[in-house]
């Protein structure tokens, strides 16, 4: 039978490690959340960070600042937090309005409170081997990986999706853990051909059930990353679940597998920032 990876309870053991790190060490720690707008989906990732740091024991600070809220007030912000000796991380919820520039405001924040690793030094030195800020998404497949038992050095590992927040830095953290990659997007020729040559299949390429036991090798270790809501209101993933999961030997399932990872690693990172020298 294969093993579906149980990412709700593996995100629960990372947080009550977290929560008694945090009062053993006493670490003092407190994460800047930033919302501009009121977008409906970003309140409730944003809510539910907030409860996620009041679980672990660390602080938060919001900032809901109005949708017409400019770019120069926005950095002006970021700049002041970069400077607050109380704020360990920062976290800009996205998308941002149109009118800002995401990258300028991703660039702004200190590499040090960089909490969601999307700030050019922190991908820079996870590409090359140092320690920094990792996106969470992908830190936490890992982390699902290794609390599962499934070996990575030596696999053969497809990652089906490029972006620079899942993909690319999904690949390079699979490539420090010694497994061989292959990165797909959507100009790959034989899609299909390629993903049914890996020992681990990830897939965060956005598109509802497209990946079908077609794609998958007998026993392979498959792990959805998409997150879609069907018209019957459940959730699905990238991944033909019904379809594949005979064909694997681990898998995980939507809900419930990659998306309480998030934000447990957020956390991990949280944590990180108020030990890291300012
Ligand atoms: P993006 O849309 O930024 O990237 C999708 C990637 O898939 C791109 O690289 C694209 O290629 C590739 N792609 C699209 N269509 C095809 C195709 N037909 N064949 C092969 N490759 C294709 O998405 P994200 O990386 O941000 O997210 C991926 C999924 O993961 C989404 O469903 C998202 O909702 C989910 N997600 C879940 C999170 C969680 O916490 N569980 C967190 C973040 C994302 P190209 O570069 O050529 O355009």
């Amino acid at each position: 039978m294969p093993t579906i990876i149980d990412g709700k309870a593996i995100s629960t053991a990372i947080k009550d490690e977290l929560k008694k790190e945090v009062a053993d060490r006493n670490i003092k720690a407190t994460l800047a959340v930033i919302q501009v707008g009121n977008d409906p989906a970003s309140t409730v990732y944003v809510g539910n960070k907030k409860k996620a740091c009041a679980y672990i024991g660390i602080g938060s600070k919001s900032y809901e600042l109005p949708e017409e809220t400019t770019e120069e007030d926005l950095l002006g912000l970021i700049d002041d937090l970069n400077k607050d000796d109380e704020i360990s991380g920062i976290l800009v919820q996205l998308p941002v309005p149109k009118h800002i520039n995401e990258k300028k405001i991703t660039a702004a924040i200190s590499p040090l409170k960089d909490v969601d690793g999307f700030h050019p030094e922190s991908v820079g030195r996870l590409c090359i081997g140092q320690e920094g800020f990792v996106s969470c998404t992908p830190a936490g497949i890992i982390e699902l990986l290794k609390r599962t038992g499934v070996e990575i050095e030596g696999k053969e590992c497809v990652v089906i999706g490029r972006s620079n927040i899942v993909g690319k830095p999904m690949a390079l953290l699979m490539l420090a853990n010694n497994a061989t990659v292959t990165v797909c997007h959507s100009r790959t020729k034989d899609l299909a051909g390629i993903c049914k040559r890996a020992d681990i299949l990830i897939a965060a390429v956005g598109k509802p059930k497209m990946i079908t036991s077609e794609y998958v090798k007998e026993g392979a270790v498959v792990i959805d990353v998409g997150i879609h809501r069907m018209e019957n209101g459940k959730l699905c993933g990238d991944v033909d679940y019904d379809d594949v999961y005979e064909h694997t030997s681990a898998i995980t399932p939507v809900p419930g597998g990659v998306g309480p990872m998030t934000i447990a690693m957020l956390m991990v990172n949280c944590v990180k920032a108020a030990a890291w020298e300012k």
